[in-house]
């Protein structure tokens, strides 16, 4: 058996969690519209549904929640986290926002006018939304080997710079606002991007003047993968990888409620002095005053604190190392899922679990809802729901990848609550054949994923 260290915590406080029994979760299955994100929490056992403010804070986040300056100008709490965001992630110019989205509103209407072409390492979708409503269209130029589910590549989430290259010379460096930098990528199921690929798109960027932004929701974990799998970083420290990405980078947006350790708070991280004028005056609109950004002053002291227990080698070891867990228990029994495994998620492979369902059967939609009626195990559809329709056409987009993420929230479960999660897989796995197709019965305009509602096929 393969080691893995043991959580480096011990626990302070629990939260007590039940299972329902299977009647129950088959009533609440058909209660929720065969949507898992129409669940309520009480009635999942297991809730992989993101790890998104899902963390546990620890003694030392909650002590600094008590020292939160609430002053609605000029809070000291902004202060500290200003700091230190400036320090590990290395922007000068700090937009605090009350979530990742928030910053990609702003950093949007600055960037973004009808007609432009927006690139990047696959999309995400509260990314692409943002492009798109201001006028935007997103273009997809990851490598192609990101596409395909079940193929090994130590930087699955890289940059295809001859698509870059070609994009830049079709439209013209003038209709390109910027290019967006997943790293990792979250919707390939959390697949790192190496240094070297970062450094060879910054190179192309600045050629052609044309800004790079981060999405640092996960770059922790990007930096994490640098260190275990690119030459020359196994002596650097998270730390100062994080640094050496950032540093590459005109900017940021952050969901501070993922590597950071925190429930909500986010952050939008600039050089140029000129855009943050416009970004602290479009924060003042949508978010708060720019010394707390519709978050409390509470909310950035867990950040702050949260920031450095995030970077500590120790810490992302134990969380990239305990998702690489939950995978090699579904490797070992052949069960089919996104290779190599990713740095906060593992993805089923819907369409090689369900090969009897085509994709407008919705199989990757099926399939978490199987799973959370089989073991109480909530995880999401990452599929043909997921993408959405095409503005233009109003079509269905077929996306290659037809995913059920289940994504580990930090410091919640132990190992044996991943052992349970990959005992109920087992079982599913076991009766695949008897599990049916869904259809949309209603469908929201917008990120429909998470209000749509379905009913079996049969
Ligand atoms: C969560 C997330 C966002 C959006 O952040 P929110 O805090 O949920 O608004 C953007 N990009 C990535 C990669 C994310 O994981």
């Amino acid at each position: 058996m393969a080691r893995y260290p043991a959580e480096p915590w011990k626990v302070k406080m629990v939260e007590p969690i039940h299972q329902l029994t299977q009647a129950e979760r088959q009533q609440a299955i058909v209660e929720a519209g065969y949507n898992t994100c129409l669940l309520a929490s009480t009635d999942v056992y297991i809730d992989l549904f993101t790890d998104s403010g899902t963390n546990a804070m620890s003694d030392r986040q909650w002590s600094a929640m008590m020292l939160g300056d609430e002053a609605y100008a000029g809070s000291s709490s902004f202060s500290r986290l200003e700091a230190t965001v400036r320090e590990y992630y290395g922007y000068s110019e700090i937009i605090p926002t009350h979530q990742g989205r928030a910053a990609e509103n702003i950093l949007n209407r600055i960037l973004v006018k009808p007609g432009h072409q927006c690139p990047g390492n696959m999309y995400f979708p509260s990314t692409r939304i943002h492009q798109e409503l201001n006028g935007g269209t997103f273009q997809d130029v990851i490598i192609d080997i990101a596409h395909d589910p079940l193929a090994d590549h130590p930087f699955k989430g890289n940059f295809d710079c001859d698509k870059l290259e070609k994009l830049i010379a079709d439209v013209g460096a003038a209709q390109i606002p910027y290019v967006a930098l997943g790293a990792p990528v979250n919707m390939a199921g959390g697949q790192p991007v190496s240094m070297s690929n970062i450094d060879e798109v910054r190179t192309i960027t600045r050629r052609h003047g044309i800004l790079l932004i981060l999405d640092a929701a996960r770059a922790v974990e990007n930096a994490w993968f640098i260190q275990q799998r690119e030459p020359g970083w196994a002596n650097t420290s998270i730390a100062a990888i994080l640094r050496a990405m950032c540093d590459l980078t005109d900017g940021a947006t952050m969901s501070a409620k993922k590597d950071s350790f925190a429930n909500i708070g986010g952050w939008l991280g600039l050089r140029d002095p000129h855009l943050a004028v416009q970004a602290r005056s479009l924060v003042v609109v949508y978010e708060g005053l720019h010394t707390y950004g519709g978050m409390a002053g509470r909310d950035m002291e867990a950040v702050a604190q949260g920031i450095v227990e995030s970077v500590a080698d120790e810490s992302i070891r134990a969380r990239v190392e305990q998702v690489g867990y939950l995978g090699e228990l579904l490797n070992e029994a052949g069960v089919p899922i996104v290779q190599p495994i990713g740095g906060h998620c593992v993805c089923l492979d819907a369409a090689a679990f369900l090969p009897h369902l085509n994709r407008e059967q919705l199989p990757a939609q099926a399939l978490a809802a199987a799973l959370y009626v089989e073991g109480g195990v909530r995880g999401v559809e990452r599929g043909t729901v997921s993408a959405g329709r095409d503005p233009q056409t109003g079509l269905n987009r077929m996306p290659t990848l037809e995913l059920v993420r289940l994504a580990i929230p930090r410091r919640v479960y132990t190992r044996s609550h991943l052992d349970v999660v990959a005992e109920s897989i087992l079982d599913l796995w076991k009766r695949r054949d008897s599990i049916s197709g869904l259809k949309f019965v209603s469908e929201p305009p917008y990120l429909r994923f998470f209000q749509a509602r379905f009913a079996p096929l049969s």
